[in-house]
């Protein structure tokens, strides 16, 4: 009697390996949406950094009759760099967050520096970086039309007044993170490599070639987080849109007199 009470309460092998096999189908359903739960979450710190950084735009054109903040740090990360310009320490600090408010949580870009350079940049003690060394400051760029008078000199949106559709003019973006990209040459994905080190994007540039996602691609990362990347407006609020949801050309677009049924970048067709 002893000895058969013995042998019930082992495990056979045949019974270890089948609570092990059960226990390996669990995790292998578990995990695929825990990783999907973990890229939206990342989305979401992403769409929560851009509404800080978007409140404290809106802040700053008060305390400055309106004009946006400017850039500072140049494609290329070339000598000329002007960081206490640049939107992206004062914004931080406007909105009295530490730099990290920056940083999308999905940027995979291999061109940020240690936090050393860091420590020491915001204490004013960094050199500037060597012409062609690409450091990312980063995830997020401003919309070059809100920066420099594109067009011509009567139409200038460097201030918030000159914003017919603050809610669908977009103002931030997601910075390409310099790694190559599918589609593109090879000059290209080097210029998107110098672009990684910006601190804006030329948008105004989008609509001129035949593929505006491609061109596009050059300076932002059109696919930062599941269905798109989050795009910053005017009026404060963050949504995450498809890249063909922020422009689109119309069916009779001509190069030289472009047409399209909407443009999010370009202030005067925004709506
Ligand atoms: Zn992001």
């Amino acid at each position: 009697m002893r000895r058969r009470a013995a042998a019930r309460r082992a495990f056979t092998l045949i019974e270890l390996l089948v609570v092990v096999a059960i226990i390996a189908i669990l995790i292998s359903i578990l995990l695929p949406s825990l990783s999907q739960a973990r890229e939206q979450a990342k989305a979401v710190v992403c769409a929560s950094n851009q509404r800080s950084l978007m409140t404290a735009v809106l802040m700053y054109t008060d305390r400055h009759n309106g004009h946006f903040p400017t850039v500072g740090y140049h494609h290329s990360g070339t000598a000329a760099n002007e960081r206490e310009l640049s939107w992206v320490l004062q914004m931080v600090q406007e909105a009295g967050r530490d730099r990290k408010i920056a940083r999308c949580p999905s940027d995979r870009s291999t061109l940020w520096p240690p936090d050393s350079d860091r420590a020491l940049e915001e204490m004013g003690q960094l050199p500037p970086p060597a012409p062609g060394e690409v450091v990312r400051q980063t995830s997020y760029a401003s919309n070059g039309y809100t920066v420099f008078p594109i067009i011509s000199e009567t139409f200038i949106y460097d201030r918030l007044s000159t914003i017919r559709w603050p809610a669908t003019t977009a103002y931030f973006v997601e910075l390409a993170d310099g790694r190559p990209f599918q589609g593109l040459s090879a000059q290209a994905n080097a210029d998107r490599r110098l672009n990684a080190g910006a601190d804006h994007v030329h948008a105004e540039r989008w609509h001129i070639p035949a593929n505006p996602r491609l061109k596009a691609a050059e300076e932002i990362e059109p696919d930062q987080h599941r269905n798109g990347s989050n795009y910053g407006f005017l009026d404060g609020h963050v949504e995450r849109l498809k890249f063909e949801q922020t422009m689109l050309k119309a069916a009779d677009y001509r190069v030289f007199q472009p047409t399209f049924l909407f443009n999010k970048f370009d202030p005067a067709i925004a709506r």
